[in-house]
């Protein structure tokens, strides 16, 4: 049996795909960054030669503390490789190989171990690089700096022990940075850090370079579980299984003078996605300078200038990777003498609006095609877009009044208005605690940061460039950030910041535009964007709307949504909510009267519908009538009649419907004004009627005070509505008299509102307007609920388009609500054209919970604990409740191929339940208007993802 591998050279990826199965695989075996080095190695693409070790030594390793049997002895075989490849030697003073040892997970992981560059260097091959190179300043550099890595990062001593040495030292040398200091001072700087070492350990920094090569592997092997990784690993959702890899590679040097340097950029900008190269680079560094913000900068674009060679071969390499990857990559770079080295390349993270761009632009320069484009944004950045921002407008305005506090890069667009907080765990606390809406404002920010970060609407800082630490983060997670406005000074103690002859203390509002890189004293006012003006987003919902399968509706109850619904592209209205307009100011007190005569009214009627079918009939109590008794029912009825049309309840009955008819008929006719040649479904009332009413706690508080103090005027009134609300009360009201039961016990109030549906319709249609109405019946549980309910309405419906001489195409169909309805849908598709699910009911009965009490008292606990996966009122329980639609969509379309459905309930705009519904075979979603670019996005991807 031969040997396990443990280690992979770079140019031995196949072997390593072979084995893996795929390149995720590889992937999940060599880490992210070791995959691709090799990868960048294989497509020519010059990577100093490495080697990596893989994610399954690491997970052996992890058992009793000591490398897998083989793995060293492989590990000292890829070396011999790499010094061949190199012509150098690894621990030889006459030609040493340097190497750095850098771990590096599946996915990116900022909570594990630094890397420690120039392994290898000690005292002896110093001296001998100094006579190779002739460059004594550069090899005392990276001396200093491997002593300071390795006992930092392997040997576990603070790294301020190293920067307190470091700047008194240069103090009393008179430098200013780092590069100021000459060989000598380098020399004597070495030196003193080895003494830090002795000092904190006990022993001497390490001088055996194999000794340190295993050092280091075991510290990032360790790193896999620390408390930072481990945590960092929660809060993404990491596998804790999956290990990291250690890759070791031939050191490049930027810091060999002033003709080399070291950067790092993205291929195409990750804030706006403009497709130039976008980084930061230094010369004469290395490592991570550039993103520790030690020195200051430069942009990228200035190496076209500095170095014009170099820049060339950049712009060919960049080019070669976005072929390669089909995406914008994030890279690493190194510039030695003159001649560029890959470090690293991953997928860059972006914004929202580079997203959008990059995908729209990839896709029209033939790199990728519409699907993927429609593949690589995310819903929820769809959304991003749609948030609030400063219009030019309020910028301008902010400026020439002064409020301007400090500029700086633009990192990371979006507008944020905030109170400011100085550290990190203030700004979460303010912000979770005290619902503020907090900036955090830092000089720079560190991993450990990032949950100040995520609680901010902005962040803020003095130092750093575009792709320092808060930069890339905020981007990450789409919170806007202006960083490196350097005007600016930050006094954390004293709780202040000044900047521009300013000051603001902590707790004091600014405002921030991500997008122009400004920050401004106070609240500046927000405004929605405009979705027209957003040219790439439009283009990729239009490609998602190709591709999809569903269609996309909204919710909308008054004309002006149902006109955004349509902006934002919405097909349709599948919900019209016709007790929403019932609040009004105006219309509320015939409501309620309504409401308070309805009991009364509708027994008078019922009486007289009585005895009209006794005689209609010609029976009584299933026997024929004597001519006798046909007399004294006709005197009944009569009597009866006599007392309704007296009947001070009926009548004011009635006239509260015949106030209701007109407000109503001009709502609807609104929404079809707007929704001119897409369908408009209506539903008709929905919730128990006590929801019009005052609540009975105010009443009885009300009366009670009033009798108290011997009031008497409106006491009366006050008295009765309290009589009637509680008449109305039911222990479960969203269980109670409401939806279709309504319409069976008091039918008049859906009966008029089927009237003014079709006389608006009717009304629109002459004018012109293409009207397709959908009338909607909630809450059916039975088929004869909606048997008796139905064709009545319906009548009403021929009759008012008869009555207006004009005819159109219309729908009748129910809400699926209750699990009984999805069980029986195949009895109700015989009645009904359409079926739209309402899954907040359905939900709420499929798992027995009243929604506000479960997310009160039990739910968040069951989702922490693991009991349900997610919140089934947020996404859609597709076991359970989603069985049920399944079986009301299949059998309803057994009995009615063309039955219409949709989904109105909050699942209809949360893109997991999108993609159910596709599967399911749904026609539509429906969801708030907000809601519709993100779901008309979800809906594309559903239907790449399973067709
Ligand atoms: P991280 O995962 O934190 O980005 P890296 O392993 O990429 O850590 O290394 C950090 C820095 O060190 C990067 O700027 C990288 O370019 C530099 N670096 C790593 N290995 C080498 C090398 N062999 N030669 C020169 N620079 C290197
Ligand atoms: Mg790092
Ligand atoms: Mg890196």
């Amino acid at each position: 049996m031969s040997e396990k591998k443990w280690v992979y050279l770079f140019k031995e990826v196949d072997q390593a795909e072979d084995y893996a199965g795929s390149w995720d695989g590889v992937r999940t075996l060599l880490g992210g960054k070791g995959a691709n080095l090799a990868q960048m190695s294989k497509i020519g693409v010059p990577v100093p030669p490495g080697f990596t070790i893989t994610t399954e030594a690491c997970i052996a390793y992890q058992d009793d503390h000591t490398f897998p049997e083989g793995m060293w002895d492989q590990t000292m075989e890829a070396l011999k490789v790499v010094e061949e490849q190199t012509d150098k030697k690894f621990g030889d003073p006459s030609n040493p190989l340097l190497v750095s040892c850098r771990s590096g997970a599946k996915m990116s992981m900022p909570g594990m171990m630094d890397t420690v560059l120039n392994l290898g260097l000690n005292d002896e091959t110093a001296e001998g690089m100094v006579k190779l190179t002739e460059n004594e300043r550069f090899v005392y550099d990276s001396y200093r700096r491997l002593i300071q890595m390795f006992g930092s990062v392997v040997l576990g001593i603070s790294d301020e022990e190293f920067e307190e040495v470091l700047d008194s030292f240069k103090e009393e040398k008179g430098a200013e940075q780092d590069t100021d200091l000459d060989a000598d001072d380098l020399k004597e700087l070495t030196e003193k850090f080895k003494a830090v070492v002795k000092e904190a350990k006990g022993f001497d920094f390490p001088q055996d370079p194999i000794k340190q090569l295993e050092l280091a592997t075991k510290a990032v092997f360790d790193s896999w579980n620390a408390r930072r990784a481990i945590d960092y690993r929660r809060r993404a959702n990491i596998p804790d299984d999956l290990g990291t890899a250690v890759n070791i590679v031939t050191m490049v040097f930027g810091n060999m003078g002033w003709n080399s340097g070291t950067g790092v950029a993205f291929t195409r900008n990750p804030s706006t996605g403009e497709k130039i190269l976008y980084g930061d680079y230094l010369m004469n560094a290395q490592g991570e300078d550039v993103v520790a913000g030690i020195r200051n900068t430069k942009p990228i674009r200035e190496m076209k200038e500095e170095l014009p060679e170099v820049y060339e071969q950049f712009q060919q390499i960049t080019k070669n990777l976005e072929e390669h990857y089909y995406d914008m990559q994030d890279v690493e770079f190194t510039i030695e003498n003159g001649k560029l080295w890959m470090l690293q390349t991953r997928t860059g993270k972006r914004t929202a609006q580079a997203a959008i761009k990059i995908a729209v632009d990839m896709s029209n320069e033939g790199l990728i095609d519409k699907e993927t484009a429609v593949m690589r944004v995310e819903p929820e950045q769809v959304n991003q877009m749609l948030h609030p921002q400063f219009d030019s407008e309020t910028i301008e305005a902010a400026r020439n009044e002064g409020k301007l506090f400090a500029t700086g890069v633009n990192a990371s667009p979006g507008a944020a208005v905030g109170q400011v907080y100085f550290d990190a765990d203030k700004a979460e606390e303010m912000a979770e605690d005290e619902g503020q809406d907090v900036i955090m404002v830092r000089p720079f920010t560190k991993p450990d940061d990032v949950h100040g970060m995520l609680a901010s609407k902005g962040i803020l800082t003095s130092e750093g460039g575009a792709t320092s630490h808060a930069a890339v983060v905020a981007r990450q997670f789409g919170v806007p950030c202006v960083v490196g406005a350097s005007m600016m000074s930050i006094d954390a103690d004293k709780r202040l910041m000044k900047s521009n002859s300013k000051t603001v203390k902590e707790g004091e509002w600014i405002s921030l535009d991500g997008g122009t890189g400004e920050a401004f004293i106070g609240k500046l006012e927000l405004t929605e964007p405009n979705l027209e003006e957003q040219e790439e987003l439009m283009t990729l919902l239009t490609w998602a709307d190709e591709i999809a399968r569903l269609q996309v509706w909204a919710n909308a109850d008054y004309p002006k949504d149902a006109q955004r619904a349509r902006i934002f592209g919405a097909k349709g209205i599948g919900l019209c909510r016709t007790e929403h307009m019932f609040f009004e100011e105006e219309r509320l007190p015939y409501v309620q009267e309504m409401i308070l005569n309805a009991d009364e009214a509708q027994n008078s009627i019922n009486n007289v519908e009585r005895l009209e079918g006794f005689i209609e009939s010609g029976k009584l109590n299933g026997q024929a009538m004597t001519d006798d008794t046909r007399k004294d029912i006709e005197g009944e009825l009569a009597e009866a009649k006599k007392k309704l049309e007296g009947s001070e309840a009926a009548n004011a009955y009635y006239n509260a419907l015949d106030n209701l008819l007109p407000s109503q008929r001009s709502d609807f006719y609104g929404l079809f004004e707007a929704m001119d040649g897409y369908p408009v479904i209506i539903r008709l009332i929905d919730p128990p009627l006590h929801e019009f009413l005052p609540s009975v706690e105010d009443l009885l508080v009300e009366v009670t005070q009033m009798r108290t103090k011997g009031e008497t005027k409106g006491l009366e009134e006050k008295e009765m509505m309290l009589e009637a609300v509680n008449k109305l009360h039911e222990s479960n009201p969203m269980m109670g008299l409401r939806g279709i039961r309504l319409g069976i016990v008091y039918p008049d109030i859906m009966r008029m509102q089927v009237r003014a549906i079709f006389e608006a319709a009717s009304d629109a249609a002459k004018k012109g307007i293409d009207v397709k109405p959908e009338i909607m019946i909630p809450l059916t549980g039975h088929i004869n609920e909606l048997k008796h309910v139905q064709p009545e309405l319906e009548a009403i419906a021929k009759k008012v388009m008869e009555e207006k001489g004009v005819d159109f195409t219309y729908k009748f169909g129910t809400m699926i609500e209750i699990p009984r309805a999805a069980l029986t849908a195949g009895e109700i598709a015989e009645v009904t054209e359409f079926f739209s699910f309402g899954t907040n009911d359905l939900t709420q009965m499929t798992f027995g919970y009243s929604r506000d009490d479960a997310e009160r008292n039990f739910l968040i606990t069951y989702v922490d604990e693991g009991i349900l996966p997610q919140n089934p009122f947020q996404v859609l329980d597709r076991k359970g409740v989603g069985r049920l639609m399944d079986i009301a969509v299949s059998e309803g379309r057994k009995v009615r191929p063309d039955l219409e459905v949709g989904i109105c309930g909050e699942h209809g705009g949360e893109p997991s339940s999108i993609e159910f519904c596709h599967l399911v075979g749904n026609n539509y979603v429906s969801c708030s208007p907000f809601r519709v670019p993100v779901a008309r996005l979800a809906a594309a991807q559903a239907k790449i993802k399973n067709d």
